[in-house]
């Protein structure tokens, strides 16, 4: 035991013996004390990498799913900007479909996911966010999820005193259930001057939620993607 040949070269005045044994102690806290902060500094590492495997992949699926709501609403503006030419004459030439009927009926709707990827949200809620170890990465992920909130703040302000015209203007929309199923008074939509109003209120509430909303929070994903793949070196065929 260390301690006893210590206590017995104090009791011999041995100095050259408790130097030797106090250093051997003190090395030895040293390279346990080193040991550890490689392990933990291992661990982290380890930690680090998951996390970013996982926001990539996530975002990856997040991705491809915000293809789907973007081409879906880049038609809903398609027809409720071509219903909005009809309306105001400026085009003799369009005819108005069911499609347009139905996309006129849900102009109030902004229903599509504004969110960030789960590992986002866990990162910032345990502190463990730390982890990520590259500052400008771990600033991108956080400004990510702030744009995200204002994303969502932005839709709430949209939607707030939006109008459901079908319910306002029952003898102008017949709602059914799908859009072949809805029908629309289009020669009396364009002489009721309430009705335009609201429809071009709608119009344009639906034309920010999907250029800002949707469209900015998908581009955001795409950048943030792109930092992941240089980090965990990935490349993908376009
Ligand atoms: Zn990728």
């Amino acid at each position: 035991m260390i301690i006893e040949r210590i206590a017995k070269a104090i009791i011999k005045q041995d100095w050259l013996v408790i130097m030797i044994e106090v250093m051997v102690v003190v090395v030895g806290i040293f390279i346990g004390l080193q040991v550890d902060d490689w392990r933990t500094a291992h661990e982290n590492k380890r930690f680090e990498n998951q996390y970013i495997t996982h926001l990539h992949d996530e975002l990856s699926l997040m991705i491809i799913r915000d293809k789907t709501v973007v081409k879906r609403s880049n038609k809903a503006i398609k027809l409720l900007e071509e219903a909005g030419l009809y309306f105001s004459q400026s085009s003799d030439t369009l005819a108005m479909t069911p499609e347009h009927c139905f996309a006129i009926a849900r102009s109030h709707i902004f229903a599509d996911a504004i969110e960030s990827p789960a590992v986002i949200k866990e990162l910032l809620v345990t502190g463990r966010i730390m982890l990520i170890s590259k500052d400008a990465l771990r600033a991108s992920i956080v400004n990510f999820d702030s744009s995200i909130e204002a994303y969502k703040q932005l839709r709430d302000d949209i939607q707030q005193d939006r109008i459901v015209l079908s319910r306002r203007h029952s003898e102008l929309i017949s709602m059914g259930f799908g859009w072949d199923k809805t029908e629309c008074n289009f020669e009396r939509m364009a002489k009721h001057r309430g009705f335009l109003n609201e429809f071009y209120d709608n119009m344009l509430r639906y034309l920010t939620y999907s250029r800002v909303v949707i469209l900015e929070q998908q581009i955001k994903r795409v950048e943030l993607h792109k930092l992941l793949d240089k980090e965990l070196n990935i490349t993908h065929s376009e």
